[in-house]
């Protein structure tokens, strides 16, 4: 559960690795800073923000501030930490853009088809009509000036899987800048952000897992970006022998039938796990129609698709300069 590996740079500089197990995956931390003790207590601080992303978000902990919102008579405000507050603004923001294709209110579809498979069948027409009615950004109300969060009726549930991984990629970099690192590269389940360069003083290298096999599909080099990789490898459900991806379709109440992998590099993690969500919902051509439109921000995608003997792979233009190998 714990690795520490730590090596002297040739500048004088020491190299901090650390891996642990949080917020229902793997993470590491690494920290590049003048000495040893500098470096380790930067890769601590980075850990201390993961855990207050996971205590104040996790939909999963009932006394989480998510949790307790999720519960709370409708229309009764929360007050909420300016974490929450930021992530939630900030993913609204998203599903705006996205015209509705990221909604953090998915969690009763999610539940729903959750409940469905376990019980080896499909939703019927009448359960999902009646969850996807609490379906709705529109339904979450943020007061900044009260640093408050509402729901506007009863059964509707916040979910920021798709978001919070990434804005903890953001908060433990930024605490570890602050606590005297000038290289940072964290790891949380894949989704990564680099700043600065790494022990040998190189751009971060990153490897995007292969979608359809063990191993690395390809190698990223970064520097003051940040990836992440939506995917269905990892997680689906199985009804009658047929995939269904963790992902929803908030439009249809579906689960997406998305690209079994999407890898988005953006300026942050927040940015990165997002939009990678967001590809997983859109087709390859929504997804290219939207980026044209220029309204979102700065991002490099890669889609793969086709099949173990032929993986097809399609990118946006400045994504290659990315790839080492
Ligand atoms: P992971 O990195 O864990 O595979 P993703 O970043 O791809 O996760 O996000 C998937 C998670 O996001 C789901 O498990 C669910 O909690 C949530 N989610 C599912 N569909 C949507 C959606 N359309 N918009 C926002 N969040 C979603
Ligand atoms: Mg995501």
């Amino acid at each position: 559960m714990l690795s520490i590996v730590g090596c002297e740079r040739e500048s004088g500089s020491a190299a901090v690795s650390r891996a642990r197990e949080i917020m229902g995956t793997f993470a590491t931390l690494t920290a590049i800073a003048p000495d040893k003790a500098m470096a380790t207590a930067a890769v601590e601080a980075g850990y201390a923000r993961l855990e207050d992303v996971n205590r104040l978000m996790s939909d999963y902990a009932a006394d989480s501030e998510i949790g307790r919102l999720n519960r709370l008579p409708a229309g009764e405000s929360l007050p909420v930490s300016p974490e929450t507050f930021e992530c939630l603004q900030r993913a609204l923001e998203v599903g705006r853009v996205s015209g509705g294709a990221f909604d953090v209110t998915c969690r009763p579809l999610v539940a729903l088809w959750k409940s469905a498979a376990r019980e080896s069948r499909l939703p019927n027409e009448e359960e999902l009509a009646r969850v996807r009615s609490l379906i709705g950004t529109d339904k979450i109300i943020l007061d900044a000036e009260a640093g408050t969060a509402a729901r506007s009726m009863y059964g509707v549930q916040v979910d920021l899987g798709g978001i919070a991984k990434g804005y903890a990629l953001d908060l433990a970099a930024e605490a570890m800048l602050k606590a005297g690192a000038a290289g940072v590269l964290v790891d949380v389940g894949g989704d990564v952000r680099a700043i600065g360069t790494n022990a040998a003083d190189k751009p971060w290298r990153i490897g995007v897992k292969h979608p359809f096999q063990q191993g690395i599909y390809v190698v990223l080099e970064l520097s003051n970006r940040a990836v992440a990789t939506s995917g269905v490898q990892q997680r689906f459900y199985e009804i009658d022998g047929k995939r269904y991806s963790h992902i929803i379709d908030p439009r249809t109440g579906r689960p997406a039938e998305q690209s079994p992998s999407v890898t988005v590099i953006a300026a942050d993690g927040l940015t990165a796990d997002a939009w990678a969500t967001v590809f997983s919902v859109l087709t390859i051509e929504e997804g290219r129609q939207l980026i044209a439109g220029g309204k979102t921000p700065q991002l490099e995608v890669m889609w793969i698709t086709g099949s173990v003997a032929e993986p097809i792979e399609e990118k946006t233009a400045g994504f290659d300069s990315y790839i080492v190998e």
